[in-house]
């Protein structure tokens, strides 16, 4: 970690002054479209882009699955698509914003998938859970976190949500790896792969005219909420997260175009990696200070967060601050203790 005060660096500037109204789009470069779907959460839209070639479209990420959105591809594909084929749906990962309607609009499009395997196999997992009552892991997870007996209540009764918002994967699809390429258009895109924020996430950078489509790996904004899941309880995502901002800080320098899942395409990508590892490691360093005193994961909010934590974002400030607690843990800068289940977080 660096005790130093983080020094300024360069903000996001952003090229288009406009933004699509919720539903229409945009075109942002030659043969590639910004459209803006709607979001019913606090963060209320999302991204997805188009790129068009001589002889077919690709579409990267789909939006949630909901009547409205639906009606909004379906508007898309007589506007825009019109009679050229789609020739792939790719997602970036596996959150329902971006899978929601993978399976729907391959179907309708009569064509593939493109996903990586470790965001395809969840993807499926989580899908699974849908009909199944909460397993014990999960709530015994949360009750070590912290949660009251009406805050683990509110738990169960969301349990399986995910399936909600996201129709069926197909039965097949094609593996994304990193560093492989794919013909998206007429051009070839690299895959760039990151972890911390979902198991493998993609990103497609194309070298030749500097753009890169980075999901949430990279927003210009907000920071991606990196958590630890009850379903691998030991996890250090945090860990895996800043790997992934140091690697694609390489990759990339501040003059790439970035087309994020969320705000505006900005330049300043390689700056904003480097803010977002300096930020972190600032939090880490409050953190450690806070663990002075025994805290459970539930305590520490108010050193990671600016916003308030209501039900609606409890469990993704669970998840953010157990994973920050894990990644001082592996350093050994502190160790839990467990009374009556619950983990009591010191500084070592
Ligand atoms: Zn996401």
């Amino acid at each position: 970690m660096n005790a130093k005060t983080p020094a300024t660096l360069p903000s996001p500037h952003y090229p288009f002054e406009n933004v699509p109204e919720s539903g229409s789009y945009m075109q942002v470069a030659e043969g590639i479209y910004w459209l803006r779907m709607p979001l019913p959460i606090a963060l209320n839209h999302i991204n997805l882009w188009l790129i068009e070639g001589k002889d077919s479209f690709t579409i990267i990420d789909t939006g949630w699955a909901t009547d409205e959105n639906i009606s909004i591809w379906e508007k898309v594909a007589s506007d825009l698509i019109g009679d050229k084929p789609v020739e792939q749906v790719v997602v970036t990962h596996m959150h329902p914003d971006h899978v929601g309607l993978a399976g729907w609009l391959c179907n309708i499009h009569k064509t593939k998938l493109c996903m990586s395997r470790a965001e395809y196999l969840n993807c499926h997992l989580l899908l699974g859970y849908s009909h199944e009552d909460t397993p014990a892991e999960a709530i015994n997870f949360y009750h070590a976190a912290g949660y009251s007996e009406q805050q683990l209540q509110n738990y169960r009764a969301h349990f399986g949500q995910f399936g909600q918002f996201v129709r069926n994967l197909p039965h097949a699809y094609q593996r994304l790896q990193v560093n492989d390429t794919l013909k998206m258009g007429d051009e070839d895109w690299q895959i760039l792969v990151g972890e911390g924020h979902s198991p493998e996430h993609v990103c497609l950078y194309n070298a030749g005219r500097n753009i890169l489509i980075s999901g949430d790996q990279l927003l210009p904004t907000i920071s991606s909420n990196v958590s630890v899941w009850p379903t691998e309880p030991q996890a250090n995502p945090l860990a895996d997260w800043l790997r992934s901002c140091r690697q694609l800080s390489e990759r990339i320098d501040d003059e790439v175009l970035v087309l994020p899942a969320h705000g505006k395409p900005f330049q300043g990508g390689r700056s904003r990696l480097q803010t977002q590892i300096r930020d972190i490691e600032h939090d880490l360093e409050k953190l450690l200070e806070f663990c002075a005193e025994p805290r459970r994961a539930v305590d520490i909010f108010g050193v990671l967060f600016k916003s308030k934590i209501t039900a609606s974002n409890l469990m993704m400030a669970t998840g953010e601050s157990l994973a920050h607690l894990h990644y001082l843990r592996v350093q050994g800068l502190v160790e839990v203790e467990y009374r009556e289940g619950v983990g009591y977080w010191t500084t070592s």
